[in-house]
């Protein structure tokens, strides 16, 4: 029988760290299994580095242990979340694994930010408890979890990752469909495609794209979303600007010409300090503090 109160992670990279917080901090013992002998040394300091910036108490950090053995961190877990790297064969191969060594019962869970499920657990047996959970970077500070069933979970499944993620503190969706980027990333992605190609197109430099978004409708976003907005402002003039500018909007199939333009110049973002745009390196710290403590001020007022 699983006990209750073990969750174990695959992969103790920053989702897997983050994620492993955000159980521990709700008193689960957490069993982080990685490869990387570096990964997992690491792994306590870096969850007591957040929990210091966060203000909370760093005996939570203690209740999170590093495994070199797959087997160890799966045995008793209630559930596991897989945050290996964004690798289809990486993560089918990690799953056949997990379902050698896992108790029967125990929930197989996905954090891949794109992948399908269906495509991750196609050879899996056991399949009815396997399911994708698309958690938001910091865990510990973005409600959202999308969750994910294929057309081989069951139900119970389904309601059990549910009703566990509400229990520690996260917001869960159910996504009905086994879609590439489930519901957040289609949406994120479908609006870079526009700034990327309104940038390509000359029509604003890259800094006017983040002003207006800033400035504009991202103002109101936190309080209002696209629905809302549509049913607010009526579905009348909503069928009105759509008829007039969609098909006057992109619909490139692949990354923009300005992404590969820029990569080829060896302009990377923050990891080179040029990207679409020049940073300094106190600008990167500045839109790095300035994230966190939106993200932590959102986060007390919820
Ligand atoms: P990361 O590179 O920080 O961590 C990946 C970890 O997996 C590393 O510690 C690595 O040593 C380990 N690893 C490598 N091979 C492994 C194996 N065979 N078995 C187990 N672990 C292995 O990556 P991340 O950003 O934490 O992303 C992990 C997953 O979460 C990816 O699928 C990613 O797409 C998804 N995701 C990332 C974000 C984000 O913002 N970074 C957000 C949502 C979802």
């Amino acid at each position: 029988m699983a006990d209750q109160r073990k969750i174990a992670i695959v992969g103790a990279g920053l989702m897997g760290a983050g994620i492993a917080q955000v159980f521990a901090a709700h008193e689960f013992d957490v069993a982080v299994f990685d490869p990387m002998e570096k990964a997992r040394a690491s792994l306590q300091d870096r969850i007591r580095a957040n929990l210091e910036v966060l203000g909370d108490d760093d005996v939570i950090a203690d209740r999170v242990h590093a495994e070199a053995d797959l087997k160890a961190a799966l045995k008793n877990a209630f559930a596991c979340f897989e945050a290996a790297p964004e690798k289809l064969e990486l993560k089918q191969a990690i799953f056949a694994e997990l379902e050698a060594v896992a108790d029967p019962q125990t929930l197989l869970a996905s954090n891949t930010s794109v992948i399908e499920i269906t495509k991750i657990t196609a050879r899996i047996k056991s399949a009815s408890r396997t399911l994708g959970t698309h958690w938001w970077n910091p865990p510990y500070l973005v409600p959202l979890v999308e969750v994910i069933p294929t057309q081989r979970t069951a139900p119970e499944s389904l309601d059990k990752m549910m009703a566990l993620l509400s229990y520690v503190g996260k917001k869960p969706v159910h996504v009905k469909k086994d879609v590439p980027g489930f519901v957040g990333n289609r949406l994120q992605h479908a609006m870079w495609r526009e700034a990327h190609a309104l940038i390509a197109d000359g029509v604003c430099d890259a800094e006017t794209v983040d002003i207006v978004v800033k400035n504009s409708f991202g103002v109101r976003l936190p309080v209002l979303g696209p629905i809302e907005n549509a049913d607010l402002i009526g579905l009348e003039l909503t069928r009105d600007i759509h008829a007039s500018i969609l098909p006057r909007l992109h619909s490139l199939e692949g990354p923009s010409p300005v992404l590969d333009a820029n990569i080829a110049a060896g302009r990377l973002g923050f990891e080179t300090g040029q990207g679409f745009r020049d940073w300094t390196e106190a600008q990167m710290q500045d839109v790095r503090e300035t994230l966190l403590q939106h993200l932590q001020s959102v986060a007390r007022n919820t």
